[in-house]
């Protein structure tokens, strides 16, 4: 009979924890409940990571006195990459750069402490004030995560062409070789270990993003890459999503393929065809085998999309 009473007890008590824990979910969450933010780490060299998911591919360098990262990935994700971080070493992050201004590289930059140096190239510090719409994917300016968060995580110090982070065997060099996906992509070469992280001047083995609002060019895009691709002491390419990484030999081919496109879509512009032309009749060459080709239909609407999107560019900057 206790026992008996005991039991319902306990299992009232149990539904009233229950339904409290999803009276306050309901409350957070009016929508389904989010997905575990899961950051997979892959260790590519020593002191050298690179972490996935949530965004942009994000790499974490471990130096005597402190800890480098590069790009923070969506808003909500910092967290989950200090977390990662804590379980690689317990030494202070010192240092974010941020390859360029794109929410999904930039936004965990709020999370770390305050006290963290953030570095772009200077025109990436004047676009992560602006918060312009991303060109071909947002209409509107996303809201400012950084006024947002009283100016946190917006960059200090900036480089123009060319800047040392360090020196010796954990010299981290920075390069500028003009606009590419924007008007201020920074190319980060861990000097010591051969990897160059390209942001998302080569995001995959897919169209680029041309981002004009944010500097960022369609006939200049390839000659970009192409000076990066040459490089010297580099092997591995961390690219910004690419779940592998690539090598400068893939970047070269990047960036033919990108100048094959321009060729593609001028000759289109000369011979009186439209935009829509280009995007109903581009075929990828098959010399880039292993480039992504869309196979659903919601793939095929999306790279439709881009290609379009990158066509108006490079149509509206042939003259
Ligand atoms: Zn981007």
């Amino acid at each position: 009979m206790i026992r008996g009473m005991k039991r319902i007890m306990l299992l009232a008590t149990l539904l009233a924890v229950g339904a409290l824990s999803l009276g306050v979910a309901a409350f957070q969450q009016p929508a389904a409940p989010p997905a575990p933010r899961v950051v997979e780490v892959e260790k590519l060299r020593d002191n050298l990571w690179m972490l996935k998911g949530g965004g942009g591919n994000t790499a974490v360098f471990v130096r005597t006195d402190g800890i480098t990262v590069v790009d923070t990935k969506n808003p909500g994700w910092g967290q989950p990459i200090l977390d990662q971080i804590k379980k690689i070493s317990d030494k202070p992050i010192t240092t974010i750069i941020n390859t360029h201004t794109h929410g999904d590289h930039v936004s965990g930059n709020v999370e770390f402490p305050a006290t963290v140096d953030v570095i772009v190239q200077e025109n990436t510090q004047k676009y992560m004030e602006q918060s312009n719409a991303v060109y071909g994917l947002q209409s509107t300016p996303p809201e400012n995560i950084f006024t947002k968060n009283g100016g946190r995580g917006l960059p200090r110090r900036t480089f123009k062409d060319t800047w040392t982070i360090g020196s010796g065997k954990e010299a981290i060099d920075l390069r500028y070789f003009g606009p590419a996906h924007t008007g201020g992509d920074a190319f980060v070469i861990f000097r010591d270990y051969r990897v160059m992280h390209v942001g998302d001047t080569m995001p995959t083995r897919d169209f680029p993003i041309m981002d004009k609002n944010n500097g960022g060019t369609g006939i200049g895009y390839a000659a970009t890459i192409a000076k990066a691709a040459k490089v010297k002491n580099v092997d591995t390419i961390i690219n910004g999503h690419n779940a592998t990484t690539t090598t400068p030999a893939d970047l070269k081919l990047y960036s033919k393929f990108l100048a094959d496109f321009v060729k593609f879509v001028q000759n289109a512009k000369k011979a009186g065809k439209t935009v829509d032309d280009v995007v109903t009749t581009w075929k990828t060459p098959a010399k880039y085998a292993g480039y992504a080709e869309p196979t659903t239909d919601a793939q095929r609407t999306a790279r439709a999309n881009r290609i379009k999107a990158d066509a108006q560019v490079i149509w509206d900057e042939t003259k």
